[in-house]
């Protein structure tokens, strides 16, 4: 890969990374719609499923008829209440209209009302008697309510106690399948990771580069991103530790083709002017010179300066004169500015059949 230099071929550079980026993000989606349905593969399960039916049964029944048993007694303590009410009210105004009237017959003192009195005191006491007896029927109902309340709160309790004695092996059971889960993803993801290393390795500067970037960047995702979620502490070890493993070979890749660039200046330095002129790409030398480096050694060099005609680093010839009008010219180009002679026929030597070598 040289580095660009025509402005098509910038762009092109462009909307092929766009290409690998968008590429990535299908690749991305598919493969979030294929793991996302692999748990489906297990069903949830509840804690009901893990207790004992021998045991969980008999208990849910009585709860199930405690229940209704405290509800009708909630009922019927409500009417009786009620009726309770209605007695108590009635043998009031009842006692107030007799009161009334004892009063009156104190101050009259007819001995012919004795027989009255008599027949009233009668009907008094037998509302007094309706009144205790549904009073009586509110503290029975009371009671048969508490006893419900009672027998509903001792069969809440045993089932707790059962559910509670079912967690232990109903959390085993959903860990084995986050565990199934996770691994079988994992199954999937490192595979797609070891494969993208590879294209790394080797293919990432092919012509099909933008694929292969593509496929590194969603191999990337799906392990990283998508395979964490799941068992987050297995997956949180997975991650950090591959993690660590691919900083590891990419630092070390980058640690030895630094060295190797180092060696390669070296020799190259080395070499006759007229030889590393020749290994130098016109576009590579080109791009060096804009970003203001000498395209033999890459160190800085100050171009704009009319008395810098050679590299003061390494010495390789940046400026020369055509060899028709002796304009100064970078010692590059092809061909002169001034006057279009081509340079190999002045004392330029920049080969055009190094073009596209880096
Ligand atoms: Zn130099
Ligand atoms: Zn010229």
């Amino acid at each position: 890969m040289s580095k660009a230099l025509r402005l098509p071929e910038k762009w092109f550079r462009r909307g092929l990374w766009l290409v690998a980026v968008i590429f990535a993000s299908f690749l991305i989606g598919l493969g979030g719609l294929v793991v996302g349905d692999l748990p489906q593969v297990e069903s949830p399960r509840s804690v009901e499923d893990f207790m004992a039916p021998a045991q969980a049964e008999p208990v849910k029944a009585e709860i199930q008829s405690a229940r209704a048993e405290y509800d009708k007694a909630g009922k019927a303590l409500e009417s009786a209440n009620l009726k309770h009410g209605t007695a108590q009210a009635r043998y009031q105004s009842a006692r107030e209209t007799f009161d009334n009237w004892v009063a009156t017959r104190k101050a009259t003192a007819r001995p012919d009302q004795d027989s009255e009195l008599i027949a009233r005191t009668r009907a008094l006491d037998a509302l007094k008697q309706e009144e205790n007896a549904s009073r009586a029927a509110v503290e029975q109902l009371q009671e048969s309510s508490l006893q419900a309340r009672q027998r509903l709160d001792a069969a809440n309790q045993r089932w707790s106690e059962l559910r509670d004695g079912a967690v232990p092996a109903w959390r085993a059971e959903m860990r084995a399948i986050e565990l199934r889960v996770f691994l079988l993803r994992l199954a999937v993801t490192l595979p797609l990771l070891l494969v993208a290393g590879w294209l790394f390795a080797r293919q990432r500067k092919s012509t099909w580069w933008p694929f292969v970037w593509g496929f590194i960047f969603f191999a990337l995702f799906a392990f990283f991103v998508e395979l964490v979620p799941y068992l987050p502490d297995y997956g949180g070890y997975v991650r950090y530790v591959v993690g660590i493993v691919v900083t590891v070979l990419l630092g070390r890749a980058a640690i030895l083709a630094l060295n190797r660039y180092l060696e390669r200046q070296k020799q190259q330095e080395s070499l006759p002017e007229t030889q590393r002129r020749e290994e130098l790409g016109y576009d590579v030398a080109l791009a060096r010179l804009a970003k203001g480096v000498c395209p033999g050694c890459e160190r800085s060099v100050d171009l704009k300066d009319a008395g810098i005609d050679f590299c003061p680093h390494c010495g390789i010839g940046l400026f020369d004169r055509c060899g028709q009008c002796s304009t100064r010219k970078s010692a590059f180009s092809r061909f002169c500015h001034a006057c279009g002679t081509p340079a190999r026929a002045g004392e330029c030597s920049a080969s055009p059949a190094a073009d596209g070598h880096v």
